[in-house]
């Protein structure tokens, strides 16, 4: 029997390299449904290659339009909204699910899949981010099986013991090493980074990927987003958690256990290796990627954060500290500063501060379902907004 997967955000960048490692296996995977927001022509193409049984736009347009393009004869039923994709999540015939929206629009697909048990690749880490304790009691609560697609966090679950029960100290670790590339800007000081434009901000050295995660890179908020991400999923703090600048993106990331060891996950940068290992867990199967060749690489450097020209490391930081909603109040600041960075309406220099004011202004509460998540999101983003309407003005 072949397994099944819903691949939600299949026109993005993780969207396309999980479909490429599905077409390397058709005897081992089959397609149940596709998401998009908007890519009409790139999911035309992945229908027609994949045939799933339900293709799902978030625009109602978009859906509309692609149902008219692929015609009555077409075998795959096009639905649109936020109901359909956790239907597409959640639905009985599905195995398994990759999570790779980008943003907060993931939320509650990729919560429908835990609560529905499936097994969860997840790459939409400002999911865990903006509702971590909810999302991890979704897990828990459908007997989900939850595999971190994010580089690090996969290298992580590869480096940690086989049956890690979130117990760091009672498993011998005494701290997890999350390795960064660094970004466009490593090297850069504050005020050489006043006028850099979207398109410098989103040229990273080594990973090609979505706009937005690009330039989380660049501000080192990404790094920001998978402490986060990491204290939720391995149930730790962020004293536990080690950032090292490494800018060959060869070791992607390690943990230190108390003998001494160190153990480390290395590769090339090419998200088809985590996402092949997520899908097949616990085997292992091909993903086209090329071997490891050391001796091209021949030098692995590391180093420590900037934390004076990158300031989005330390606000998530302080973020999972204050706890409550602050984490979820940070991420919905930041989609709205990357959101205006990206259409240059602020400065890049301006996104960490923009964070940082909507979190002084925030009165942390407590969030206890996925409707205080909603509304803390909702209040970040409206504060966010304002922020920009006065800079602007
Ligand atoms: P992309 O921007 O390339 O793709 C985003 C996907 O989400 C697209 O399919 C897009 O559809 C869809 N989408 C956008 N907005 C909405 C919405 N409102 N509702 C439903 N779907 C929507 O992003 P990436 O693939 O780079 O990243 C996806 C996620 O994976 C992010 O959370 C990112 O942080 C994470 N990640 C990515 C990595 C990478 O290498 N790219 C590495 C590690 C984590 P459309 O094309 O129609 O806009
Ligand atoms: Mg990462």
């Amino acid at each position: 029997m072949r397994q099944t997967i819903t691949v939600l955000g299949a026109s993005g960048s993780i969207g396309q390299s999980t479909l490429d490692v599905v077409r390397r296996h058709p005897n081992r995977y089959q397609v149940f449904a596709l998401s998009a927001a908007r890519s009409i022509e790139r999911m035309l193409e992945d229908i027609r290659e994949f045939q799933p049984r339900y293709a799902v736009m978030a625009d109602a347009g978009a859906a509309v339009q692609l149902s008219e393009l692929l015609g009555d004869s077409s075998a795959t039923e096009v639905l649109a909204g936020c109901d359909s994709l956790a239907m597409v999540a959640s639905h009985h015939d599905v195995d398994m699910v990759m999570a790779a929206i980008v943003g907060a629009a993931g939320l509650l697909p990729t919560i429908a899949a835990a609560e529905a048990g499936k097994r969860v690749l997840l790459a939409n880490k400002e999911s865990l981010v903006m509702a971590g304790p909810l999302f991890m009691e979704a897990v828990r609560r459908g007997g989900a099986t939850l595999l971190p697609i994010d580089s690090e966090h996969n290298a992580i679950f590869q480096s940690l013991p086989a049956h890690y029960n979130g117990e760091l100290r009672k498993n011998g670790i005494r701290k997890i090493l999350l390795t960064a590339s660094g970004g466009p800007f490593r090297g850069k000081t504050l005020s050489e980074l006043a006028n850099v434009t979207p398109e410098q901000a989103v040229a990273h050295p080594n990973w090609s990927m979505g706009r937005k995660i690009s330039v989380d890179s660049a501000t080192l908020m990404n790094k920001g987003l998978e402490l986060i991400e990491a204290c939720f999923l391995f149930n730790c703090q962020p004293s536990d958690i080690q950032v090292v600048v490494h800018p060959q993106s060869v070791i992607h990331s390690m943990v230190q256990y108390c003998e001494g060891s160190v153990i480390a996950q290395l590769g090339q940068p090419d998200m088809r290796t985590p996402i092949a290992y997520g899908m097949a867990w616990p085997e292992r199967i091909e993903a086209g990627v090329a071997s490891l060749d050391l001796f091209e690489i021949s030098r692995l450097e590391f180093c420590p954060p900037d934390h004076e020209t990158f300031p989005c490391l330390a606000l998530a930081g302080q973020a999972f500290a204050a706890g409550g909603s602050m984490p979820t109040v940070l991420n919905a600041a930041n989609e709205i500063a990357v959101d205006a960075f990206l259409q240059e309406q602020i400065a890049f220099n301006q996104i960490p501060t923009l964070i940082r004011d909507v979190m002084g202004m925030h009165v942390v509460t407590d969030i206890e379902s996925i409707d205080h998540v909603i509304e803390a999101d909702r209040w970040a983003r409206d504060c966010a907004s304002q922020w920009i309407s006065r800079s602007v003005a």
